[in-house]
């Protein structure tokens, strides 16, 4: 064992807990590298992080056991910037502008505009594919390979799908193509039969649970279950649909009123209640917080609201507001009529200032 791998500094983390096999499987295809590979498997479970830590450990100078990227060489250093001369990214503009992670799909209705004030493609365009031919003829450094990640690729139209085609069907030497799709079946036949295809698994039910829990969603199993199995198909809608909610919900704690408890909670029905009992128990921690020490510790951004209300409870009547929240998380998961448990959860909250 080299004294690289004794340090822990290599990039064995960086891809998702339940990617290990298929990374493992993925290394028998290093002794010879095909001209292209086509990573496709089920939107959501962090194909192009996968495929970029690929692409990171080709290039890399000393890769470490199990194949994978030290993460401190010249290289490395050059690839996590985005600055390595022998890398190409190829996608659509919008999800340069939108700064949409991993291989979700660009949506419907572009919501920026781009640095020429148009409204940024949601497809490869062919200029894009087209300007790989001078990336292509200059030499790499160090002689080494060249890679391009191209995703994801079914945003590709049929003149960009076409140069491409042109360029795998002649592969220029010591380049590797790597594209990422989960819906392979909107690709070119002529595409698909250039690249050696290796499929990502769906993680194990327990594997997704326990990232998703890791990273503090709520109501997790519910979240995987309408995102079809997919972890990051369910964190980001987990993330989307709550922020709405949350926000509706910790408006009316900032403003503490009975009048428009009823139509609160009406709105918050469907929302899971361990959810609600938890932004609530969040809010009065930190109300109890700033009222000690003059900290926040969970909703920073609500600092000024918070204060307002602190000034107007005493730590006393904090303090059993937190337990009564203890209490009622407790029997949260166990609630018949999410609604009236709103209510009663927000008509409480509301007496604490009478
Ligand atoms: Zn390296």
């Amino acid at each position: 064992m080299s004294l690289h791998c004794l340090v822990a500094n290599d990039m064995s983390g960086a891809i998702y807990p339940w990617q290990h096999q298929d990374w493992d499987r993925l290394q028998r295809l290093r002794e010879r590298l095909p001209h292209a590979i086509l990573f496709h498997g089920a939107q959501g479970i962090g194909k192009v992080a996968f495929a970029e830590q690929f692409a990171q450990s080709v290039l890399c100078d000393m890769p470490v056991n199990g194949g994978f990227a030290c993460g401190s060489c010249a290289s490395c250093g050059w690839f996590v910037q985005y600055g390595h001369p022998d890398y190409r990214r190829v996608r659509p503009e919008i999800l340069d502008t939108d700064n949409i992670e991993d291989d979700s799909e660009p949506e419907e209705g572009a919501r920026k505009k781009n640095a020429s004030g148009k409204t940024p493609s949601k497809e490869i365009r062919i200029e894009q594919v087209r300007s790989l031919a001078g990336f292509m003829n200059v030499s790499t450094h160090r002689s080494g390979l060249r890679v391009v990640l191209l995703y994801p690729a079914e945003t590709l139209n049929s003149a960009s799908a076409n140069a491409l085609l042109k360029t795998l069907e002649e592969p220029p030497p010591g380049t590797l193509f790597m594209l990422v799709s989960h819906r392979p079946d909107r690709l070119l036949p002529t595409i698909l039969s250039r690249c050696r295809k290796f499929s990502l698994s769906l993680p194990l039910a327990e594997d997704a649970l326990n990232w998703l829990n890791d990273n503090e969603v709520s109501d997790a199993r519910q979240w995987l279950a309408l995102n079809g199995g997919a972890p990051l198909a369910a964190y980001s809608a987990a993330q989307d649909e709550s922020a709405s909610d949350r926000e509706l919900f910790l408006g009316l704690l900032a403003k503490p009123d009975a009048v428009p408890v009823l139509s609160v909670a009406e709105r918050l029905q469907k929302t899971p209640i361990p959810l609600l009992v938890a932004w609530q128990q969040r809010w009065l921690y930190d109300l109890f917080s700033l009222k000690l020490s003059g900290r926040v510790r969970y909703y920073p951004q609500q600092h000024a609201r918070l204060k307002s209300v602190a000034d107007r409870l005493s730590a006393d009547r904090l303090q059993q507001a937190l337990r009564d929240a203890n209490n009622q998380r407790a029997i949260a998961d166990h609630s018949l009529s999410p609604r009236l448990f709103i209510e009663d959860m927000l008509l409480a909250y509301v007496g604490l200032f009478d």
